[in-house]
């Protein structure tokens, strides 16, 4: 197993580490450069993104045909850790949920003519999009089996109704990947439809309030009644949709991770500067064994789910799916994000549950990491369903 990155690899890191320390850092701890929803404000994004792009640090992810850098899942991992050391950096490199999956799937799957039409847009930086899946109950939510919305086939074209909610961008997406119900097949049942915002037959009936910081477009509940897309505009083939799903989650999970590590590891930043400076009882903080014992356990599962994405990332890069690895890797590094902001607030006394640092907004985002792109329960789920399936063959090593 070689741990070392190429040094194109590392060039990329270091310049992303340059441009987010001395460009995107002092921009979040200025309260003018937030919207009204706790995200870095439209505008500033965009000159950003920009600057991003003019330098070459834009799409990371896709291949050089389409706009990217080629830098595969592992350079990802690499990548994507040091972007999101600030709170605004995936969305300025054109890397942040939900454009980011969607990007990939329609690069993986899309024909040229519906490359052009609808993904070219998102990686020129021109329009935004959303992914829309999740529905209130009783329709799908981790189980897709139970999806509600219907496309119904009329000559050339498909008409969909039905509701979906929590989606991503919404408010602000031009482009949107729909999953609907074409069948009651229990394997093809389900089929991803293109469909831009213009078009009527839909609503956005309200952008949902969270608890924590919000994506640009924040998370919508929309109406489909009556919406029609033509045939033309299905992403792979009728009965498809759950493929497509397949194709967008693994790889759309195990990015959610590498940016998830890069916000862990900025919460022990933080810890440790205060640590540093801060003295009670005749000592420094960072010198006490109860504190250096909760920042030795961060930094021990910090870089335990850096192993468990690389080793994902690598699988992926190799061609697997890599089910498995990806679960691993989503509900150890969900749970990570969380206790390593809690961790950096608890070391930071009353500062930590102020919003004089970034630690407050990870807490509040963090929140949503146990629940988005499958809930722990389920990864956990799927894990036992493989160790059923394969028993003692879930520990093999791959034989070179
Ligand atoms: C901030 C945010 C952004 C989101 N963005 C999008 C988006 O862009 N597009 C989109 O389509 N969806 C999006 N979602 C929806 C998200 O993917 C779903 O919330 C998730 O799939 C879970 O579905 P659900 O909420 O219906 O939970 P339910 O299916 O109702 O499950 C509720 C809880 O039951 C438990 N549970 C479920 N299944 C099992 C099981 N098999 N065993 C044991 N326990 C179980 C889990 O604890 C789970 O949290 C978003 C959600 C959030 C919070």
């Amino acid at each position: 197993m070689d741990f070392t990155v190429s040094p194109r690899i590392e060039e990329f890191r270091s310049r992303i580490a340059a441009f987010v320390g001395d460009r995107l850092l002092p921009l979040e701890a200025d309260r003018s450069s937030y919207d009204a929803h706790e995200n870095i404000r439209l505008d500033l994004a965009d000159r950003l993104r920009a600057e991003a792009k003019a330098e070459g640090l834009w799409c990371l992810q896709l291949k050089p045909e389409t706009g990217g850098q080629g830098l595969g899942k592992v350079g990802m991992a690499v990548c994507y850790e040091a972007m999101n050391r600030s709170i605004f950096g995936p969305v300025i490199f054109n890397s942040a949920a939900p454009d980011d999956g969607n990007m990939m799937v329609l690069e993986a799957v899309g024909t040229e003519a519906q490359k052009a039409r609808w993904l070219k847009p998102i990686v020129e930086g021109k329009v935004r999009s959303a992914f829309a899946m999740t529905e209130p109950m009783p329709g799908g939510g981790s189980d897709p089996s139970m999806m509600m919305t219907r496309a119904e086939k009329r000559g050339d074209a498909y008409v969909i109704s039905g509701r979906k909610w929590f989606i991503t961008g919404a408010a602000e997406a031009q482009h949107f990947i729909l999953l609907a119900r074409t069948s009651d097949d229990p394997r093809k049942g389900l089929t991803a439809f293109l469909f831009d915002r213009d078009q009527p037959g839909w609503t956005i009936e309200r952008r949902i309030d969270i608890m924590g910081p919000e994506e640009h477009g924040g998370h919508c509940e929309l109406v489909f009644d009556g919406l029609e897309v033509p045939a033309g505009n299905v992403l792979m083939k009728e009965g498809d949709g759950l493929k497509v799903t397949q194709i967008r989650l693994g790889p759309a999970r195990l990015t959610h991770c590498m940016r998830w590590l890069g916000l862990s590891r900025r919460c022990v930043e933080i810890a440790r500067a205060y640590a540093a400076e801060r003295t009670g009882f005749g000592r420094r903080l960072a010198d006490r064994e109860s504190i250096q014992m909760m920042l030795g356990d961060l930094a021990l599962k910090i870089e335990i789910g850096r192993l468990l994405v690389m080793k994902a990332a690598w699988a992926l890069d190799q061609g697997s799916f890599a089910r498995k690895e990806v679960s691993m890797a989503k509900v150890h590094v969900a749970n990570l994000l969380h206790q390593a902001a809690d961790t950096a607030i608890q070391i930071n006394g009353a500062r930590g549950y102020s919003k004089d640092t970034v630690l407050e907004w990870i807490y509040r985002y963090a929140r949503q990491a146990r629940l988005v792109d499958g809930a722990d329960e389920v990864h956990k789920m799927v894990l036992n369903t493989h160790l059923d399936a394969e028993e003692n063959g879930f520990w093999t090593w791959q034989a070179a």
